[in-house]
């Protein structure tokens, strides 16, 4: 099927319209019109090769709600008519321990990313949520619970598992103290998905205008960490911090603000290293975790927890023709909180 898309040519070049051919769907296969696709920090990255791995011409986009318009013999999950999500992978081995465990996105063989990866047979490569239509196999479908909004349902699908996992994994619960680190698409859905499993919430900023936001998406407290005095105030405050910040920073000082036994998850993914002292982490015997995504099992989880909470992300929806100024206000930190491409327009 001829589809259209926005591809980035190479690591510095702007999108532009591209268009590909998708697989007519096999018998595990749902085919889906895409409605909306959220724009995620990590397709920045990727599409300007900053994480060292990138294979052109790329059509990012990892965050898509679809419609369902045909499906293949074998599938029971869904049936046309019915909205989908489709998040970071595609497709993976599906019979190693980790995805035996419901961990796919640590697959054995290596799992098939979305975009800027190939299919299981190494060679076909995968084209991802910036266009009209996308063919996925059904494991790796989630279904869209009834009600949610679409266009505020799509970046759940990454920018909400990738928190939500970590919160889970670091056991967060009513009445802790967790702070989120970087107010953006993922760090927006941390500050909702952490008060609605009942924490209370600061938000760690760099910047003075998203106070009063942070506070109408939940958090109870607002902190800069480009003053010094946050280190001092809040020293030894959080259970759990989770690190959603895109560039370098000092990870180092925020261990500070950990109670002994705390841990820093860090999901965030600067390209470059960041330093941290051993007497930071030893002294009060503190965990410095990163997290990846989750899998499919803990994705449709992740949904079902946003539907009974009401967790949506706040969203700009904006043409595709938008794409590369969003790249620019994302670069800016002025997103509030998801760009979110409409499909029509692609
Ligand atoms: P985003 O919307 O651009 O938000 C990032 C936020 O980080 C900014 O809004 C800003 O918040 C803060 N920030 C940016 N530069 C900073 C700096 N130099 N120092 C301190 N804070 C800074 O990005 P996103 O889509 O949420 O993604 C965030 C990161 O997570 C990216 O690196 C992305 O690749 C990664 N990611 C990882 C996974 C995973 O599986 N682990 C999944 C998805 C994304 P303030 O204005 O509040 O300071
Ligand atoms: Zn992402
Ligand atoms: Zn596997």
């Amino acid at each position: 099927m001829t589809t259209r898309c926005w591809a980035a040519p190479s690591a510095d070049s702007k999108l532009a319209p591209f268009s590909i051919q998708r697989r007519a769907p096999g018998p595990t296969d749902v085919a889906m019109d895409v409605l909306f696709c959220g724009v995620c920090h990590s397709d920045l990255h990727q599409a300007r090769g900053e994480w060292g791995r990138s294979s052109f011409p790329m059509v990012p986009g990892h965050e898509v709600i679809g419609r369902v318009t045909q499906v293949g013999a074998q599938v029971t999950k869904v049936k046309p008519g019915d909205l989908v999500g489709v998040g970071c992978m595609v497709d993976s081995c599906r019979t190693c321990a980790q995805c035996e465990a419901h961990h796919e996105m640590f697959c054995e063989a290596g799992p098939a990313w979305t975009y800027n990866g190939t299919e299981l047979d190494r060679k076909t490569p995968t084209y991802g949520g910036y266009s009209t239509h996308l063919v996925v196999t059904e494991r790796f479908v989630v279904t869209v619970p009834r009600g949610l909004d679409p266009a505020r349902a799509a970046p759940l699908l990454c920018a909400g598992i990738t928190t939500y996992s970590p919160l889970r994994q670091w056991g967060v619960e009513a009445g802790q103290q967790v702070g989120v680190v970087g107010l953006g698409g993922l760090g927006h859905l941390a500050v909702k998905l952490a008060r609605a499993m009942g924490a209370e919430v600061t938000m760690l900023s760099t910047s003075p205008s998203k106070k009063a936001d942070a506070q109408r998406l939940g958090a109870s407290d607002f902190a800069l960490t480009t003053e010094r005095s946050t280190f001092k105030t809040h020293a030894g405050r959080f259970d759990v911090l989770l690190d959603t910040v895109s560039a370098g920073h000092d990870v180092d000082s925020l261990l500070r603000l950990l109670k002994p036994f705390g841990a820093l998850a860090l999901v965030g993914m600067p390209p470059k290293a960041m330093e941290v002292k051993a007497a930071s982490l030893v002294g009060g015997n503190k965990r410095f975790a990163g997290s990846s995504i989750g899998g499919m099992k803990e994705t449709q989880a992740m949904l079902d927890f946003c539907a009974a909470k009401g967790v949506l992300a706040d969203v700009e929806v904006i043409p595709a023709q938008a794409i590369n100024e969003a790249y620019e206000r994302m670069l800016k930190n002025d997103v509030r909180y998801r760009f979110v491409i409409d499909a029509k327009t692609v």
